[in-house]
C-alpha cells in the first residue's frame, strides 16, 4: 500500500479505445517528473480528457503502460491512487448538500479551520461568507446556486484540502471578467505549487507556464515541449 506518492509519472506506449474499435488515444508516452506543470492542448475530441482518465483510472488502457515512481498504477489499490491524485474540473462534483459536506467528500476529519484556510487559499472565502449560513449553506442541485467560477474555486479548496501530491485540472473555457480571471489564477497557482499537475490548458498563461506542453492531434501527442520550443 502506497501512503503517499512523490509524483513522478510516466506513460509507456498507451492506447486506449472506447468501442474496441476507434482509438482514442494511440501510442502516448510522456513523462512528467514530480512537481512539474504540463500542459496538454489540441483539438476537440483529441484525446485529452481520455489520457487523464486513464491516469486515474477511470478506464485502463488495452495496452501501454501508466507508471507513477515506477509502479505500475494497475499494481496500487483504487483507493490509495485516488487518494494521491487531485482533479478539478469545470463542471466539478457538487452535491445539493452543505458547502461543509461538499468540501468534506473523501476527507470526513477536515475541521472547520482547515476547510476556512482552503477557501482562502482558492480564492473562494469571499463568497461563502457572503451567505447567511456559511460552511452551512445549502447548496442547489450540481451547485447551481453558484456562478461557474465559484464552483470551479470550490473544486480547487476541496483540491487544498486533500493535498494530493498528483493533480488533475481541466481548465474552464469560458471567457472570464478580469477580476474573476485574476482571482481564478491566484487560487490555481496555490493550487498547483509542488504538485505535478496535467492541465488541459485553454488559456495562453497557464500554457506559456508550463514545464512541459503535450500537442494532441487525433489521439496521439505530435508534439511536446515547453512554450519556446512550439
Ligand atoms: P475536448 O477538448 O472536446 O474536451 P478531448 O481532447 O478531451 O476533447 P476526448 O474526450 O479524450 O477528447 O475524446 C477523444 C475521443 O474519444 C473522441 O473521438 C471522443 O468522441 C471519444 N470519446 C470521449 N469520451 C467518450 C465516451 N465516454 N464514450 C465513447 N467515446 C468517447
Ligand atoms: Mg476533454
Amino acid at each position: 500500500v502506497v501512503e503517499r506518492f512523490r509524483g513522478d509519472v510516466a506513460f509507456e506506449d498507451v492506447s486506449f479505445s472506447y468501442d474496441g474499435k476507434r482509438s482514442a488515444v494511440q501510442d502516448v508516452s510522456f513523462a512528467a517528473q514530480a512537481g512539474e506543470n504540463v500542459a496538454l492542448v489540441g483539438a476537440t475530441g483529441s484525446g485529452k480528457s481520455t489520457t487523464l482518465g486513464l491516469l486515474h483510472r477511470a478506464f485502463d488502457p488495452q495496452s501501454g503502460s501508466i507508471r507513477i515512481d515506477g509502479l505500475d498504477i494497475r499494481d496500487v489499490t483504487l483507493a490509495s491512487l485516488r487518494r494521491n491524485i487531485g482533479v478539478v474540473f469545470q463542471e466539478p462534483m457538487l452535491f445539493a448538500r452543505t458547502i461543509r459536506e461538499n468540501l468534506q467528500v473523501g476527507l470526513p476529519n477536515a475541521t472547520d479551520a482547515e476547510m476556512i484556510e482552503a477557501l482562502e487559499r482558492a480564492q473562494a472565502i469571499e463568497f461563502i461568507a457572503r451567505q447567511a449560513e456559511g460552511l452551512d449553506t445549502v447548496i442547489g442541485e450540481r451547485g447551481r446556486s453558484l456562478s461557474g467560477g465559484e464552483r470551479q474555486r470550490l473544486s480547487i479548496a476541496r483540491a487544498l484540502l486533500k493535498n494530493p501530491p498528483i493533480l488533475i485540472l481541466d481548465e474552464a473555457t469560458s471567457a472570464l471578467d478580469a477580476a474573476t480571471e485574476r482571482k481564478l489564477q491566484m487560487a490555481l497557482d496555490e493550487v498547483m505549487r509542488g504538485r505535478t499537475t496535467f492541465v488541459i490548458a485553454h488559456r495562453l498563461a497557464t500554457i506559456r507556464n508550463a514545464d512541459r506542453i503535450l500537442v494532441f492531434d487525433g489521439g496521439r501527442v505530435v508534439e511536446s515541449g515547453t512554450f519556446d520550443d512550439l
